[in-house]
């Protein structure tokens, strides 16, 4: 079965045959047809499955036929968007977002990613005019549409991305006020990696007479990460992360940490003790960064240390495992974190170093989770501090950095 035989034009067709997409794969030979014919769709279908392909593709065909149909004189109007996408996480948003450019390349279409932690302005500027696919997180989208920088009147089309890992995060009230916002004759699609009973709910509040598909799991390459976290004394930490260095034969790890000076003096602890580490924070030359970080990708550094903002852009498809010696004070960017590993189907684990001053952090970072993370105990580092179970429906009461 050809791309072209679901009934995808030349312009698309030409670039997946670009991209080596010899055939389509079992969720796009379902899931095109039905969105081309208009229909809803709930579709249960992991990453690595060509789930991206199976909405965007036909979307772009929508679009494209949009356009040709008013010959051109359909006009996008300034912050109008056509299709919207919803995903858990900014960098699923960038991802997608990405795949959307590259499989438009033949087209006139616009898309845009849009996410939270970072300065709105540019986005709103980008909304100005207009833009036919935003992929957006939920919150981001919400802020922006209460500001009206955006409007919905000309959306066709909803699809929700990984839909149970929106769910997860606590996204739901912010996916219904978005829904409510949106015209009540849209298209919807929406793809989970599994339909629960709260995916499921969703769906039924939100989508009328779906066609329904569901794609075998896909284990080879659904990214695994394995997260567990230590608790420890403050004042054990760095005693503690050699401990698991040598004892646990890491070759590589990206060690997160919040200030430059704690970056500095954790490369030395590790020294001491044996351990060779770089750091990598604001305070160094934009040339000393990209030489660490091209070492670091080369296997030439194993152990890097560095800040959150540092490591910012910081791409590497098989990093085995990334370390929060200080957690973020920011539940997203805990997650930001733990997405850079288990990339591109391998496995990876994702360790956090807690200690009970953290509490505060964890508890956040374990309610957007929706569920506790794993805890190890090493004898050798027995905890004085006890750091309690977390209260998952934590919600921070003041959302500037808590106190050190
Ligand atoms: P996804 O499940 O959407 O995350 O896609 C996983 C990977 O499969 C992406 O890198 C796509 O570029 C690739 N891909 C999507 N569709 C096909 C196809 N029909 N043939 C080969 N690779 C594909």
């Amino acid at each position: 079965m050809s791309f072209s035989s679901l009934g995808l034009s030349e312009a698309i067709t030409s670039v997946v045959t670009e991209l080596g997409y010899s055939a389509p794969t079992p969720i796009q030979k379902q899931a095109i047809p039905v969105v081309l014919s208009g229909k809803n769709l709930i579709a249960a279908a992991q990453t690595g499955t060509g789930k991206t392909a199976s909405f965007v593709l036909p979307l772009l065909e929508q679009l494209e036929q949009l356009k040709d149909s008013h010959n051109n004189k359909h006009k996008l109007r300034g912050k109008r968007i056509r299709a919207l996408i919803l995903t858990p996480t900014r960098e699923l948003a960038v991802q997608v977002e990405a795949s959307i450019a590259k499989y438009s390349k033949n087209l006139k279409l616009t898309s845009m990613a849009m996410y939270g932690g970072v300065d709105s302005a540019p986005q709103k500027q980008a909304l100005i005019w207009g833009v036919d696919v935003l992929v957006a997180t939920p919150g981001r989208l919400l802020d922006l549409a209460h500001q009206r920088a955006l409007h919905f009147d000309e959306l066709t089309t909803l699809v929700l991305d990984e839909a149970d890992r929106m769910l997860d995060m606590g996204f739901i009230d912010d996916i219904n006020k978005i829904i409510e916002r949106l015209p009540k004759q849209r298209q919807n699609l929406l793809f989970s990696a599994t339909i629960s009973p709260d995916v499921r709910a969703l769906a039924k509040r939100t989508i009328d007479n779906a066609v329904e598909i569901s794609i075998a799991h896909n284990h080879a390459s659904k990214p695994k990460i394995e997260q567990w976290l230590v608790t420890v004394d403050k004042s054990n930490k760095s005693a503690l992360l050699s401990h698991l260095i040598t004892e646990q034969q890491w070759q590589q790890a990206l060690i997160f940490i919040e200030t430059k000076h704690g970056a500095a003096k954790l490369v030395s602890q590790l020294d001491k003790r044996g351990i060779n580490a770089e750091s990598l924070h604001g305070g160094r030359t934009q040339a000393v960064r990209e030489q660490i970080l091209a070492d670091f990708k080369a296997g030439k550094i194993t152990m890097l240390v560095a800040t959150g903002i540092a490591a910012r852009g910081l791409d590497i498809d098989d990093l085995a495992r990334v370390v929060n010696y200080d957690l973020p004070a920011q539940a997203d960017e805990y997650i930001h974190r733990i997405g850079r590993t288990g990339r591109a189907g391998a496995s990876g684990e994702a360790i956090s170093l807690v200690s009970k001053d953290n509490f505060r952090e964890l508890c956040a970072i374990e309610s957007r989770l929706g569920h506790i993370i794993s805890r190890k105990e090493f004898d050798a580092f027995p905890v004085k501090k006890t750091v309690p179970v977390s209260i998952l429906n934590y919600l921070p009461k003041n959302k500037s950095a808590p106190k050190k």
